[in-house]
């Protein structure tokens, strides 16, 4: 199938990136949400087919073989992660634009295999310090995954010059309006 626009949304944990993801959605329907396969357990409330595929590893495996990831990785040691070519032309097929949100090397192999018909968004914290704010207020990490996230972070910041885009998550409003402005100007091109 030929490929169609997609929209890439970057951000280390902590940039607020769920939030600004959820209210792009509402403002723009025809975006959709490209559902990743991975080989982590599904957590609690995760459906299969709606917040990931999921697949055991060699089931993984197998589609590596059959080439059906238009990018995959092993983000965490053993478990992979990959988006499906069958997805995006699932979306397209609908008639809609898939919305990736993965991490920083997912994107830009995405991008480099689609630069003209992608849209590689970085979302950044105002800084690292309010990175580690938010995350010690979300409450989710103990000492140390909170290093782990914050020094991700710190390494995926020297990337955010490769993406078309830099949104600075200082204000949820502005950062919305200024994401919302960009995606629509893109889709409309
Ligand atoms: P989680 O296990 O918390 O859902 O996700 C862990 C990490 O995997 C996140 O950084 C997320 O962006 C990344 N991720 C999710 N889906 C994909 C994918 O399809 N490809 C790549 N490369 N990374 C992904």
């Amino acid at each position: 199938m030929k490929p169609d626009k997609i929209i890439i949304i970057t951000a280390p944990s902590g940039s607020g990136k769920t939030t600004l993801v959820k209210r792009l959605l509402q403002a723009c329907p025809q975006l959709e949400f490209s559902i990743s396969a991975c080989t982590r357990q599904p957590r609690d409330g995760e459906q299969h087919m709606r917040d990931y595929y999921f697949y055991n590893e060699e089931q993984f495996k197998k589609l590596i073989e059959e080439d059906a990831f238009v990018e995959w990785e092993m983000v965490y040691t053993g478990k992979y992660y990959g988006t499906l070519k069958s997805e995006l032309e699932r979306i397209w097929k609908h008639g809609r634009y898939p919305l990736v949100d993965i991490d920083v090397q997912g994107a830009l192999a995405i991008h480099d295999r689609y630069p003209e018909d992608s849209l590689s968004i970085f979302i950044e914290a105002p800084s690292i310090e309010v990175l580690r704010e938010r995350l010690v207020l979300r409450g989710t990490e103990n000492a140390k995954t909170l290093e782990e996230r914050v020094s991700k972070a710190v390494h995926e910041l020297t990337f955010a010059d490769r993406f078309n885009h830099i949104i600075i998550n200082n204000d949820l409003e502005e950062a919305t309006k200024e994401l919302v402005e960009v995606v629509v100007a893109f889709l409309n091109k």
